[in-house]
């Protein structure tokens, strides 16, 4: 996605760990106007897949998500990292070693927003190592329902998630795939 590929060359930069911070439109500050046409570029990829729910997880994976459910006319459910009085006792939930905290979590989802019927778009910022979509996928199948795909903003694609999803048998369409970085250069594919 054009729009999405210049912002991360023009605004992104390299952080020590292979993170790319995009923090000035994506990640803290947010740019209404590129998360629009991203949720856009997500319903062209997935219109026909009779999506129903479009799941992600706190918080970085909720903007997106929010403006692709927009598009499908559809809830968006994101997963939580911890537990509150405001999550119900019982949840579907999967174990996450976290990228960029160097800890694992358990996320969760309330049972009552995920059932069999549910076709589920899964959505996220990023893709590293596939924790965080296996964690989902995870949390999917445990409610019987179907996963149509994942849709993910930025894959870094020299890192193994993105291998990891497409050889699991699920579609995976991510909007910009990093080739390479250094602390000067991001490299992205076909670009
Ligand atoms: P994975 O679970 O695929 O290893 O990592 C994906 C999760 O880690 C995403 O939800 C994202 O929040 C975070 N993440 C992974 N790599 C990066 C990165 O380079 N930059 C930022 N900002 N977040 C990342």
């Amino acid at each position: 996605m054009k729009l999405l590929c210049d912002r991360i060359l023009h605004d992104g930069h390299v952080f020590p760990g292979n993170v790319l911070k995009v923090d000035s439109f994506l990640n803290h500050q947010i740019d209404p106007a590129l998360l629009d046409a991203m949720g856009a570029e997500f319903y062209r990829l997935f219109e026909k897949e009779g999506v129903t729910k479009v799941l992600t997880v706190e918080a970085s994976g909720i903007a997106i998500a929010i403006e692709t459910a927009r598009y499908f006319g559809v809830p968006m459910v994101f997963a939580k990292k911890s537990q509150s009085s405001n999550l119900d006792a019982e949840v579907f939930s999967a174990p996450v070693i976290s990228y960029t905290h160097h800890q694992t979590y358990n996320v969760m989802v309330s049972r009552r927003y995920l059932s069999p019927d549910d076709r589920v778009l899964i959505v996220d910022d990023f893709l590293a190592r596939g924790q965080a979509l296996l964690g989902l996928i995870d949390i999917v199948r445990q409610a019987g329902a179907t996963v149509v795909g994942c849709g993910i903003a930025i894959e870094k694609g020299f890192q193994e998630g993105g291998k990891l999803i497409r050889e699991s048998g699920i579609r995976l369409e991510s909007l910009a795939v990093v080739e390479s970085m250094s602390d000067d250069a991001v490299i992205l594919r076909n670009q």
